[in-house]
């Protein structure tokens, strides 16, 4: 009976488009780190969704699940109506290039520059050089760093640094963009001005979904905020509250 569940479940996100549907979700590394337990959840596309908790509430372990970074204990993760822990490795890798995603430690690549860490990710891509020598100044402009095209990171803030992570996240237009902990390290102003970002990206269509413990963050998306304890999702707000 299960399986007719699962199914009608199914049908009935697929009906409201989903992107992302969590059914019955659970991660149990040992009996007494339980990442995930038991957790339920849909992302509709074109939604900017931010995820809340404190250190340890299973935020980052939800992420690498639709990143199929790890496998679930318990449950099924699709991303629009495909098991992603079912994908064999060349599906996975059509998956991961539908999703952008940005650290909070950048992982940007040292030794290039602006302009060389986006044209890295568009060759990944299998882009030509036309198409990588008119996008990328493109993006640039977008993130507001058309001045820093041939600086390394090196010698960028961590805010432009950060701006720069998400130019490469989206350079290939994905479907989602997955930020976790993006502000982590920067201060408030630089804070400030990659929300707007992740903003001005989900207004021109693109999901997001964000990780923070930053509660200014919240305030200035004021979008649907999930806040998680212990594995559980325990509120689900439509109206970017924080209340934790
Ligand atoms: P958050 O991102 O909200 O800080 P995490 O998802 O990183 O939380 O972690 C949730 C829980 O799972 C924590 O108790 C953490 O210690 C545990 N955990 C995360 N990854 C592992 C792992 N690879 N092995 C064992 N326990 C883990």
């Amino acid at each position: 009976m299960q399986w007719f569940v699962d199914f009608v479940k199914i049908l009935y996100n697929g009906l409201y488009s989903f992107m992302i549907y969590f059914n019955n979700v659970s991660k149990i590394y040992n009996k007494d780190s339980v990442a995930l337990d038991d957790v339920t959840l849909t992302v509709t596309a074109g939604e900017f969704v931010s995820i809340v908790g404190h250190s340890g509430a299973g935020k980052s372990t939800l992420i690498k699940m639709i990143l199929a970074d790890d496998k679930p204990s318990n449950g099924t993760v699709f991303f629009e109506s495909v098991d992603v822990h079912k994908l064999k490795s060349g599906d996975l890798t059509k998956l991961r290039r539908k999703i952008g995603a940005v650290f909070q430690d950048f992982k940007l690549l040292s030794n290039k520059t602006a302009y060389e860490n986006i044209a890295f990710a568009m060759e990944a891509a299998g882009k030509s050089d036309e198409e990588i020598a008119s996008d990328v100044p493109h993006v640039l402009d977008l993130v507001d760093l058309s001045s820093r095209t041939h600086h390394f990171p090196n010698q960028m803030s961590g805010g432009e640094q950060q701006r720069l992570a998400i130019a490469r996240a989206i350079i290939n237009q994905p479907e989602l963009i997955i930020a976790d902990e993006p502000t982590g390290n920067l201060d408030p102003i630089n804070t400030f001005e990659v929300i707007q970002i992740l903003k001005k990206i989900n207004d021109l269509g693109t999901t997001v979904i964000l990780t923070t413990h930053n509660r200014g963050v919240i305030d200035s998306v004021g979008k649907r905020v999930i806040t998680m304890e212990k594995g559980k999702i325990i509120r689900d707000d439509k109206d970017g509250k924080y209340i934790i």
